[in-house]
């Protein structure tokens, strides 16, 4: 895949109606600081179009940005901030459930788990819904740099058994710094449109 064109076309906030769009829809969600702004800066091949968590957790908004015409990268909400008061934890859970059950055009959801930590509950409840809409989420373990290579496959075998995750269940290793796994992503991104 070739990134030519990134336009953030909506911005949807707790009210919002979710738009109609007609280019198919491929989510990444995660919870907060687990490196999705990171990434998805990465894979759009831009420094810092999407935010970057001065204040993890605050913006409860559902991105779509256009790539390419060709589809919508679809950042949702990040999840779980500790410091989040109980309001806007039941706004993020609200928004991003009525997405997965609403959307008509989303392909693909990855699920972000950093691949240092055993997944949280609600790493693990994210995990569940995503299954429960109809979709098998594609699991990316973030910040691999943090670790060395030999304690790779062990980490991501904890994030999968951590999450209950499908026998079969994909999982990405990737890295923001060192580009790791962005070449598997983009080519699952490929296969999901072109499929
Ligand atoms: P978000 O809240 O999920 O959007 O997370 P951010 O992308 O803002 O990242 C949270 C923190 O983790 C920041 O300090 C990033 O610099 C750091 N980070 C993100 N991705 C990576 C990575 O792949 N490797 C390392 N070492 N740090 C990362």
């Amino acid at each position: 895949m070739i990134i030519k064109n990134v336009n953030l076309e909506t911005v949807c906030g707790i009210t919002s109606t979710l738009p109609d769009n007609t280019l198919p829809e491929i989510a990444f969600a995660g919870k907060s600081n687990v490196g999705k702004s990171s990434l998805i800066n990465a894979v759009m091949n831009r420094k810092s179009l999407a935010r970057t968590s001065a204040q993890p957790g605050k913006t409860q908004t559902i991105n779509f940005y256009n790539i390419n015409d060709a589809f919508y990268l679809v950042d949702l909400p990040g999840y779980g901030y500790a410091k989040a008061n109980e309001a806007v934890k039941a706004q993020w859970g609200k928004m991003i459930e009525r997405y997965l059950r609403s959307s008509k055009k989303l392909k693909a959801v990855f699920l972000l788990i950093d691949i240092r930590h055993e997944p949280s509950a609600n790493d693990k409840q994210m995990y569940q819904w995503i299954l429960y809409q109809g979709y098998h989420p594609i699991i990316i373990a973030t910040k691999m740099d943090k670790l060395n290579r030999s304690q790779i496959p062990k980490a991501v075998k904890t994030v999968k058994q951590g999450l209950e995750a499908e026998k079969d269940a994909v999982v990405i290793p990737f890295s923001a710094q060192t580009k790791q796994g962005r070449e598997e992503i983009y080519d699952l991104i490929d296969n999901l449109l072109t499929g």
